[in-house]
């Protein structure tokens, strides 16, 4: 639905109680637009895990033109999508194996990051002159190179860049904790970061791409800015600092499939987990852990009927969730919010966080495969609309 096409938009043709991921573009242009008046340098938007769920080209097209003049993602493959739908900006792949088709990124136009000896190795033995960005962790011991090891990157990739093998145009690092900015393993990462780059420039290295913030950095420590800021969570109004307002930007509703009136008493679901206090309706969702509801939230979850928040009631199964309607009077066929914005009144994606006792992060880039998604209205009124 979404893809190298586009903006797509709920077909006519698809069942009334079909699931529906509305992405709502417009937010992200205006998330886009606050986190560059905030960046100091340059706006790279970091469009992996498809766009952390709302769809990466739709996404990424929506950032570039409102301010963003990169994009980044995790692997290759999710460069190549890029790609395919015939983007042209400038993208940085940041993790991949050392046996990954550098060759290609340099066909295809794509940086590369480089964490070790080894990947260096094989990206300079590759026909192509990569365009690569060394990455020094910065105090994660996850991916990155280990300060042990980065001045004898640095040196290595001086000479493959000697050698015309490779051109170094950015060192990149990563803060683990910039979510609370008053610890202090924000300052620890900034210092190294720092270092990393001076040793880079002893080297007689030349980076001109400096970037350690993401988004929770690029809201709260311009010191962290550098040259570049790699933004993903805060498009999709998400800020890890708390500190900002931003627009949320998914929608997930579905429609009632079965309505059924049972007594006090009434066993619920798997495991019999929940038991109808009283006599009611219960309402059932075509929608389970399948499509990203996390099933830990049962017992926990709501979701908006009618204008008013009903309890999600026993187990979250794999397909389908059961909604205690009480006097809502919904029908079969009647839309139910699941979550959204929240200014309805439904809940939002990060009271499904608290519900499933993680970050909005996980909710987003969790909702199925099977979830179609688009755009609320036809792309042409759409794409005025962003004008
Ligand atoms: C995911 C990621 C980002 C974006 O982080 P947000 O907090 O989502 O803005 C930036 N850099 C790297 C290396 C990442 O993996």
């Amino acid at each position: 639905m979404t893809g190298t096409s586009g903006l797509a938009v709920r077909p006519r043709e698809l069942a009334a109680s079909t699931p529906w991921l509305t992405v709502d573009l417009a937010a992200v242009a205006r998330n886009t637009r606050t986190l560059a008046d905030r960046a100091a340098g340059e706006l790279m938007a970091v469009v992996k895990a498809d766009g952390f769920g709302h769809g990466a080209v739709d996404v990424a097209r929506t950032a570039l033109a409102h301010g963003a003049t990169r994009l980044g993602v995790t692997s290759l493959a999710e460069a190549w999508a890029l790609r395919d739908a015939g983007l042209v900006a400038p993208v940085l792949s940041w993790l991949n194996p050392v046996d990954a088709d550098f060759p290609a990124a340099a066909v295809r136009d794509v940086d590369v990051a480089v964490p070790s000896l080894a990947h260096l190795a094989a990206v300079a033995a590759g026909p192509g002159r990569n365009r690569v960005h060394l990455h020094i962790d910065t105090g994660m011991a996850r991916d990155g190179a280990e300060p042990e090891e980065w001045a004898a990157l640095c040196r290595a990739a001086r000479n493959a860049e000697v050698r015309g093998q490779v051109e170094v145009v950015g060192v990149m690092g990563h803060l683990g904790c910039a979510d609370d900015p008053a610890d202090a393993c924000n300052a620890r990462g900034r210092t190294r970061f720092a270092w990393a780059v001076e040793v880079a420039r002893g080297a007689g290295l030349r980076p001109r791409d400096r970037h350690l913030a993401a988004t929770a950095a690029t809201l709260t420590d311009p010191r962290a800015h550098h040259t570049m800021s790699r933004v993903g969570a805060g498009l999709v109004g998400i800020d890890p600092s708390g500190t900002t307002p931003l627009a949320p930007a998914l929608t997930l509703t579905a429609a009632l499939v079965q309505v059924r009136r049972v007594r006090a008493g009434t066993p619920v679901g798997y495991g019999h987990a929940h038991r109808t206090s009283r006599a009611t309706r219960l309402g059932l969702l075509p929608l389970g852990y399948a499509d990203g509801l996390p099933r830990v939230a049962s017992g926990r979850a709501e979701v908006l009927v009618r204008g008013s928040r009903r309890p999600v009631v026993g187990r979250i199964s794999m397909d389908q969730v059961v909604v205690d309607l009480g006097a809502t009077g919904a029908e079969v066929g009647e839309s139910v919010t699941v979550f959204g914005p929240g200014g309805a009144g439904e809940p939002t994606v990060a009271e499904w966080a608290t519900w499933a006792d993680t970050i909005e992060h996980e909710i987003v880039t969790g909702i199925g495969a099977r979830v179609p998604r688009g755009a609320p209205v036809e792309p042409a009124t759409y794409l005025r609309s962003l004008a």
